[in-house]
């Protein structure tokens, strides 16, 4: 039979080359965009890590994994996520994946309860293929999870996510041992602060192998047992964990200007960060209607002396051993506020310096320095 044609990969690319249309995801280490390539109009899914977080937070090795893994499976034809192309710039990595339009697994299975025995016999077989593919290159996935299970634009699945992935050697592929891998500690890894426990493992608890708790390997047949897992999940009547919102038609607009610089990051994100003036990219009508609302609506309008809130979420304060709960404010000032949320006191201002200066994590979760030896973590919701 003849070959299937390669898919396209463009070469050399930046972010000029594409225009960034809206937020679509955000995992733990990167924000994911929607985007149209000026030149062939096709849209992608690109995944952005800020290379500050990903350094400070030792992860290269997580991207490097995500890269190497999807180069490999590029030729599959189904069932995977496809990495078009990779670049950079000063702050960022930039990966172009296919667009998996219709999201992910899992607020279908929490929207209907359970699959219908056929639907589920459906995936359960599109996943198991995948999965005997990727095991023949040598990946093992290690974090599988409806969350990382998408599915295109024919509702056909495409496994994503592999920075967690282990790639087995050449040896090891060919054999018929079942590929043990001792297990990694990861930096980040759940349970790394607990001293009761021994085991640090990369995935996620519900879907973890007995393997890999017991005697601390990682097989192949990990991802097996977390395909069971997955496969009872989509039949049992389980519980919704969350709620689904219809997938809402979108197409990135061409009129919007390419690349991923300031003005994009202030469409993008309705306010710009990196200037003291000008901070939120609104109309003066918009702000006074945004303002009537918040006075109405938002109990911590009283402590912003009649500013608007940009973005407001529960932070930990920390003194010495003592960390303190605080309703972190950010207002158009621009300005910071702190309020005892207990008490609904005003407890003081950061002072806006241009020592002041904001890491990204991703587009909602950032670390503020300031003058003094003081790093917050702000979670804003
Ligand atoms: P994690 O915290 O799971 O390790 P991550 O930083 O590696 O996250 P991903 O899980 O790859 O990020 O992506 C985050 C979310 O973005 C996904 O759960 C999904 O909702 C969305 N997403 C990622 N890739 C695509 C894609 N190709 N098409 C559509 N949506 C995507």
């Amino acid at each position: 039979t003849p070959a299937a044609p390669q898919p396209y990969r463009p070469t050399k690319r930046t972010a000029k080359d594409y225009i960034f249309g809206k937020l679509i995801g955000e995992g733990c280490y990167s924000t994911v965009f929607l985007a149209k390539d000026i030149h062939t109009g096709k849209e992608y899914a690109i995944k952005v890590c800020e290379k500050l977080y990903i350094i400070r937070h030792k992860k290269r090795e997580y991207v490097k994994r995500e890269k190497d893994a999807l180069n490999k499976l590029f030729n599959v034809p189904h069932g995977f996520v496809k990495l078009y192309c990779t670049f950079q710039d000063d702050e960022r990595l930039y990966f172009v994946l296919s667009y998996a339009k219709n999201g992910e697994l899992l607020p279908y299975i929490n929207k209907v309860g359970s699959f219908e025995l056929n639907v589920a016999k459906f995936y359960a077989a599109e996943l198991l293929l995948a999965l005997e593919k990727m095991h023949a290159l040598g990946i093992i996935h290690r974090d599988l999870k409806p969350e990382n299970i998408l599915l295109d634009e024919n509702m056909h699945l495409q496994i994503a996510d592999f920075g967690t992935a282990k790639i087995l050697p050449p040896e090891e592929i060919r054999s018929n041992d079942p590929c043990t891998v001792p297990v990694e500690e990861d930096d980040d890894s759940p349970g790394r602060n607990d001293r009761s426990r021994k085991i640090s493992f990369v995935g996620t608890a519900q879907y973890v192998s007995p393997d890999l708790l017991q005697n601390r390997v990682n097989t192949r047949a990990s991802d097996l047992w977390a395909f069971g897992c997955i496969v009872y999940q989509m039949i049992s009547p389980y519980l919704p964990g969350g709620s689904f919102e219809g997938a809402e038609e979108y197409t990135v607009p061409d009129h919007l200007e390419p690349g991923f610089g300031n003005n994009q990051l202030v469409r993008l994100w309705e306010f710009d960060l990196s200037t003291s003036r000008g901070i939120l990219n609104i109309s003066p009508e918009e702000r006074r209607r945004r303002l009537e609302v918040q006075a109405r609506e938002n109990k911590w309008h009283q402590f912003v002396g009649g500013e608007l809130i940009l973005k407001q979420g529960l932070v930990e304060k920390r003194k010495g051993l003592f960390a303190r709960r605080r309703m972190l404010l950010l207002t158009t000032g621009p300005r910071m506020f702190y309020v005892d949320p207990v008490n609904m006191v005003l407890k003081g201002e950061i002072p806006w310096s241009p020592e002041l200066r904001v890491e990204a994590k991703n587009f909602r979760i950032f670390l503020v320095h300031t003058v003094r030896i003081l790093s917050i973590i702000i979670a804003f919701i």
